[in-house]
């Protein structure tokens, strides 16, 4: 690890979001995906999770807490962590909109995870693995910190050339979607990296879905036959 990587955070990814995030609730500009993906997301963890309603929740990775927020209307105790300081800000911020309760902390997974084990109904880490130098060690931290018979969601960006094209070139460089420089095709994770990171964590593996994207309509669609390039993965501890 280098020193901007220390306790698994790089600090150049998590300066991409700080950047950013007086625009996170702009549903017109750089986190537009976010915003259009989020309702098939959150009617994803909803469905896979029996429910959010009453359950206690942590999102990792929150930023300005879109998904957070989300999950929060439909019921549910959410807490939600970043490293970054300005999505925070922003986070907290919306609450005084939105009139939700979430509790937002700057902390890491890994850090979090020896405080509060065992705790979580459910666990969300949802378009962060790819910014993070150790993968693996935050779905560790997310199993940790689910209760047993919890559920944890993942998602990310699939690693093959398809993706590249969509994700990096398409959504970067031809639509102007994403500013240049969002994502790194090497920190893409394969759905069968992701498999096994998670069982190595000692999470069941329970269902897999792609987002898939039509530039010609703009529209995101679940599909559980296309993971290609963006996907969720819904998991359980034992
Ligand atoms: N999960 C949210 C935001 C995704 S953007 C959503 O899907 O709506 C990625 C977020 O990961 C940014 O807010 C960034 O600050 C955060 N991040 C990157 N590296 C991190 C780390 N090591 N620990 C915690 N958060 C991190």
């Amino acid at each position: 690890m280098t020193n901007s990587q220390q306790n698994n955070v790089d600090l150049n990814e998590v300066a991409k979001f700080e950047a950013l995030a007086s625009r996170w609730w702009d549903t017109e500009n750089e986190f537009k995906p976010l915003h259009d993906i989020n309702p098939l997301r959150t009617g994803y963890i909803n469905e896979h999770a029996s429910g959010l309603n009453g359950k206690k929740v942590i999102d990792i990775g929150c930023g300005g807490g879109i998904l957070s927020e989300a999950m929060a209307k439909l019921g549910a105790n959410v807490k939600g962590i970043d490293m970054g300081e300005a999505p925070l800000a922003v986070a907290k911020l919306h609450l005084e909109e939105s009139k939700l309760d979430i509790d937002y902390e700057k902390i890491t997974a890994e850090e979090i995870a020896e405080r509060e084990a065992g705790q979580y109904d459910v666990v969300t880490c949802l378009e962060m693995l790819e910014h993070v130098p150790d993968p693996a060690s935050v779905i560790k931290a997310c199993m940790t910190l689910a209760k047993p018979g919890g559920h944890v969601f993942f998602s990310t960006i699939n690693r093959n050339p398809k993706a590249y094209l969509f994700a990096i070139i398409g959504a970067e460089y031809i639509l102007n979607m994403l500013p240049k420089g969002t994502h790194d095709y090497a920190k893409f994770i394969q759905p069968a990296e992701l498999n096994s990171y998670a069982r190595n964590a000692g999470l069941e593996v329970d269902h897999m879905t792609g987002m898939t994207y039509n530039p010609l309509t703009k529209v995101y669609k679940l599909n559980d036959k296309d993971v290609s390039v963006n996907y969720l993965m819904h998991t359980k501890k034992p």
